[in-house]
């Protein structure tokens, strides 16, 4: 079998186009634009690219961006004063902070600085729990645009097999809480799991989020999974001096095997930021008490 390639840069360039559209019927309907402001803090070369691109991004949709970049000597102090300006301007629907942060400063208790509801990264404790028991919130974006591929083309996802690996806050967890909402029986593989190419062997959808270049090989795969490898690991390349990216999924192996399949790159990268614009314009629409329709987005 050969599996099918799950086009995560072409859906995501399809959320976009929509987020646009509504984040110019905002614009009119609110008489401003919506606004999303990212907090960089220190010279973290990976975070300068993602926060140039979501400034790029949040841009090309019609939205305002507010980019603060502070020096990695900042105080915990000023940050927080920074979030809390950002939490009373009426201009900010969402707010970001890019993570990791300087080891002097306390990441849970910035992001708990955050306004809940213009917490757009899914991050705050109030929308884990929101999550957790099934109630409106902003969802962490990698796993929200996760399971928008896997409805994108798998329909229904109820009764299927799932398997997580990884359990970060950031992916694994919250995505093993999508998948419960979809109906799935999920399973949460991680660093201590006994047999984990018998745990993978089981599922329908495996979700692959470790950080471990290429760990998961085809010959664990069910044939017929779907996976979706969110792994980004840079890896030398065959080249002198060059580096690639791999996901955490053996792609050549997995390929072979499985119905469908995400590209590491083109699968889940590019749609963490289309679900990022998404959820500041949901954020928007809250914050302007302006009804965005279901399912629009
Ligand atoms: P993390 O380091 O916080 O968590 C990794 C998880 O993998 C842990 O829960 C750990 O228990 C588990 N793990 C580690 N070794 C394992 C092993 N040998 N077997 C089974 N489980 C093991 O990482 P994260 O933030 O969840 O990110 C995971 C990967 O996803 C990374 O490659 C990261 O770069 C990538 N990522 C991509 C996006 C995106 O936009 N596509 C966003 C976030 C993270």
């Amino acid at each position: 079998m050969t599996a099918q390639i799950i086009d995560g840069k072409a859906f995501a360039e399809g959320l976009r186009g929509r987020v646009g559209t509504l984040a110019a019927s905002f614009a009119a309907a609110a008489g401003r634009k919506a606004g999303l402001a990212v907090v960089l803090v220190g010279e973290d070369p990976a975070s300068q690219v993602y926060v140039r691109n979501k400034g790029k991004q949040t841009l090309a949709c019609g939205m305002e961006s507010f980019e603060h970049r502070l020096s990695a000597e900042t105080s915990e102090a000023d940050l927080l004063a920074l979030v809390d300006t950002l939490n009373a301007d009426p201009a900010v629907d969402g707010i970001l902070v890019q993570l990791p942060l300087p080891a002097h400063m306390d990441e849970q208790k910035v992001i708990a600085a955050i306004d809940p509801d213009k917490d757009v990264d899914g991050f705050h404790v109030i929308n884990a729990g929101r999550l957790a028991v099934g109630l409106p919130g902003f969802v962490p974006c990698t796993p929200l645009g996760c399971v928008m591929l896997l409805k994108d083309r798998l329909g229904s996802l109820a009764g299927l097999d799932a398997v997580v690996i990884g359990r970060s806050n950031i992916v694994g967890k919250p995505m093993a809480q999508l998948l419960i909402q979809e109906s799935c029986t999920v399973t949460v593989a991680h660093s201590r799991t006994k047999d984990l190419p018998e745990v993978v062997r089981r599922a329908d959808i495996v979700v692959a989020a470790v950080g471990r270049p290429e760990m998961v090989k085809g010959e664990w795969i069910k044939p017929g999974a779907t996976v979706i490898d969110v792994g980004i690991n840079r890896v030398p390349a065959a080249e002198d001096g060059k580096t690639r990216l791999v996901g955490d999924v053996d792609f050549a192996s997995a390929s072979a095997v499985a119905g469908a399949i995400t590209p590491v790159p083109g699968g889940v990268g590019p749609m963490t930021i289309a679900v990022l614009l998404r959820n500041t314009l949901v954020a928007a629409h809250r914050n302007a008490g302006i009804d965005l329709p279901q399912d629009a987005l």
